[in-house]
């Protein structure tokens, strides 16, 4: 069985990273499966730190390969059907008073207590999946690969370094636990099932409550807030090449146009010209839109692991040697303000 942790956003969709996940987990099913193997050594003091009662329920079945989903916290309509087109069999909601609020330890003790014996457990490669599966895989003693993009019969292939390598590895354990790095595929509908959604009686031990998140504050810039940018079908990058704090007016015009988001690099929030949240690369956020324009930007290893997922290139700047150009579908060479603000003229004539 694989096991796959499910994030929703607030309005209780189903996020695009988990989507992503889910469909890698029923795509590479059987490679999954085949790729499990003996335990490794048990560490001192495995298991110690459970104190919760929930328990798989007796009747569920590891036979076949499944795909099932856990999801803690509210669990809407709009979530059960996208998880049933994606084909997930099972859904495991995990609810209690305590769990509302986001606590490493505690989610992980969850996820580990619903968790087969022998199969898989993931979750996409962002922070708090990153996280949680480390959790998980300290509490199974089991090994865990982050950032996975692919899987074989010889084993599982990860970006490491940002982006800018790979590694090919087998984990060998009866519980392989991964993340799946964020849009090493998209998300996928199959003929959708009917899943049986199971609730569990959880008691959530006093120490896994050390730490939980208290507050959520959400940054939103004039452009597009974050996670518009994560989703957006089209994004606008802009680099140290736009000059100054005041020189993103052709570039947010363009992504008014477009209705994209705008991303920059880590010069320009580093300068503050820009906040974080609209920063793309190793760290910020990782993009796939269907074009993406880097105006100015260089295409340092940590920008590019950031843009892995574009499907369309182009590339805007003075100097035709620049990485951003070499890698680019398309280049335009010149400056990205009298480029933009032509494309933009356009565009503005065009639509009357
Ligand atoms: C641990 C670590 C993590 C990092 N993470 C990230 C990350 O997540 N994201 C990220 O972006 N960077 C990251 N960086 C920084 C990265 O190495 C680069 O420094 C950064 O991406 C460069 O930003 P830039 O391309 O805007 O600036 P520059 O490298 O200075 O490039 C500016 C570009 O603009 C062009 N240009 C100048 N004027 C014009 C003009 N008028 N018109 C058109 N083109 C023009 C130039 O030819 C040049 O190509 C990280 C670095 C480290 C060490």
């Amino acid at each position: 069985m694989t096991l796959v942790f499910v994030e929703t956003d607030e309005g209780g969709q189903v996020q695009l990273t988990s989507a992503e996940a889910v469909t890698f987990a029923r795509t590479n099913a059987d490679v999954l499966a085949g790729l499990v193997g003996s335990p490794p050594e048990q560490p001192p003091g495995r298991s110690a730190t459970s104190g919760q009662v929930a328990q798989r329920p007796q009747g569920s079945s590891d036979e076949g390969v499944t795909v099932e989903a856990a999801v803690i916290g509210q669990l809407t309509d709009a979530a059960t059907e996208q998880l049933a087109r994606l084909g997930v069999e099972t859904i495991h909601h995990l609810e209690h008073p305590e769990l509302e609020a986001y606590s490493a330890a505690a989610w992980a003790q969850a996820l580990v207590d619903i968790a087969p014996e022998t199969g898989t457990v993931m979750a996409s490669g962002t922070p708090r999946g990153m996280e949680l599966m480390a959790h998980v895989a300290v509490r199974t003693g089991q090994r865990m690969a982050a950032n996975v993009i692919a899987a074989d019969a010889d084993g599982l292939l990860r970006q490491v370094l940002g982006g800018s390598a790979f590694e090919r590895l087998a984990l060998g354990g009866d519980l392989q636990v991964l993340t799946i790095a964020g849009h090493a595929c998209s998300p996928e509908d199959t003929t959708a099932t009917t899943p049986e959604v199971i609730e569990y009686e959880l008691e959530i031990a006093v120490e896994d409550l050390r730490t939980a998140v208290v507050r959520t504050e959400v940054e939103t810039t004039d452009a597009a807030d974050a996670s518009g940018l994560t989703q957006a079908r089209a994004v606008v990058g802009a680099g140290r090449g736009v000059g100054s704090e005041n020189g993103f007016g052709e570039v947010l015009e363009l992504v008014n146009h477009l209705g994209g988001a705008l991303g920059v690099s880590r010069v320009v929030t580093g300068l503050g010209w820009r906040p974080h949240s609209e920063q793309v690369g190793q760290t910020g956020s990782r993009i796939s839109p269907d074009v993406y324009i880097a105006c100015g930007i260089s295409g340092a290893i940590q920008h590019m692991a950031g843009i892995e997922g574009a499907k369309t290139l182009i590339a805007i700047n003075t100097d035709e040697e620049s990485t951003m150009v070499q890698r680019a579908d398309y280049a335009i060479i010149g400056d990205l303000h009298e480029v933009v603000g032509a494309v933009n003229e356009e565009i503005r004539t065009r639509h009357g």
